[in-house]
């Protein structure tokens, strides 16, 4: 039998997230945040189960080239837009929508000549000071390209900081409002925090990533209580138990030394899987759909857990790291990191099912 870890994603679950995303933004475009090949859960692989929305966003221009390869022909938004003016003819020719965002990028489209022209999004920095113009510049550069034969059509748009704090979203609104002034395109606002709280953020076009995969952007509202599903579940198995004495350390370092006698598992998923090795003693993982607590470091292939609350473990019970019964905000809060780092990271040697399980099937 082959390792027993596996990542299994369910295409029922992400349609549900889909219409989440519509229930709270009810009216808007939608494009699903799909970089970092779907946060970690393929993005070919979770292609059919995005009927429903109106365009894709990532970065990586490989990946959207792919995406048109595969006959995908909704929009595709390059959330980065362009690097060099080189790229605009495939940008061009695979009709591809480009975030501009800095003057450079601007110039490079005035000197371009395209068999087709691009819809552009106009990012304003608001206050992240990652990427996006200065809003007193917005109007100059809406004129400048308005003359300019490679572009079709403006969209406005500025990217949340903190739209998961209560007091996170007044000042970036305001200044985005105020430099969209007299400017009457199509505006894109709302990442997932941003879609959870619509009716303060607004907009025509939302930009939804970590909620589509039923993970939370908040701190303190679970995925669950937003009425999210996990889309990614990753489940492995048991593969030796040990009995502990008092004292009996365990792993690299004797990261944990038994307090009483007591069993362990030892389980098929390390952090060369993307499992994060900084996970302390007291992570939690599902054994037999009992929780229980990592106990010593994390190595490269396994993990090790105390099986005092499982007692009907053993060699070959199935093992979920996270996913349906354990949120991976769970596992991401205890190892001191967010939900999205964690399925991102799953690494490339994790086999991939799919499935489509919805959650009226996981209530009888
Ligand atoms: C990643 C990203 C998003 C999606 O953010 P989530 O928090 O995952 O919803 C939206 N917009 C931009 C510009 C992004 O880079």
């Amino acid at each position: 039998m082959a390792r027993p870890l596996h990542a299994e994603v369910n295409l029922a679950a992400l349609r549900a997230n889909v219409a989440k995303v519509k229930e709270c933004a009810p009216g808007t475009q939608v494009f699903a945040v799909v970089k970092a090949n779907a946060y970690g859960h393929g993005l070919m692989r979770v292609l059919p189960a995005l009927n429903d929305v109106d365009g894709l966003a990532l970065l990586e221009l490989d990946a959207a080239v792919a995406l048109r390869d595969e006959r995908y022909s909704r929009r595709i938004l390059l959330l980065e837009g362009f690097f060099e003016s080189k790229e605009l003819a495939v940008i061009s020719g695979k009709r591809l929508a480009v975030v501009v965002h800095h003057l450079d990028q601007v110039r490079m489209l005035e000197t371009a000549h395209l068999a087709r022209p691009l819809e552009v999004f106009i990012k304003i920095n608001t206050g992240m000071n990652r990427l996006g113009v200065l809003p007193h510049d917005v109007a100059a550069i809406v004129e400048r390209l308005s003359h300019c034969d490679s572009v079709a059509a403006f969209r406005l748009m500025t990217h949340l900081a903190r739209a998961e704090e209560d007091d996170g979203l007044a000042d970036q609104l305001a200044f985005f409002k105020r430099a969209c002034e007299g400017l009457h395109y199509p505006r894109s606002i709302a990442n997932s925090a941003g879609v959870i709280r619509f009716r303060e953020v607004g907009g025509e076009i939302v930009r939804p990533g970590i909620m589509l995969y039923g993970a939370t952007p908040f701190a303190h509202d679970s995925a669950a209580m937003l009425g999210l599903e996990p889309v990614m579940t990753l489940r492995s198995q048991i593969i030796a138990v040990q009995d502990l004495e008092v004292n009996d350390a365990v792993g690299y370092g004797a990261g944990y030394a038994a307090a009483r006698a007591h069993r362990i598992g030892v389980i098929a998923c390390g952090y060369a899987d993307g499992y994060p090795r900084h996970a302390p003693n007291g992570t939690p993982v599902l054994v037999c759909g009992r929780k229980v607590r990592i106990v010593g470091r994390v190595s490269m292939d396994m993990i090790t857990v105390d099986l005092t609350d499982a007692p009907q473990a053993s060699v070959g019970s199935p093992v979920v790291l996270w996913g349906t019964g354990l949120p991976v905000d769970e596992v991401a809060a205890a190892a001191s990191t967010v939900g999205y780092e964690l399925l991102c990271a799953v690494a490339p040697r994790v086999a991939f099912t799919v499935t489509t399980v919805t959650k009226v099937d996981l209530e009888v």
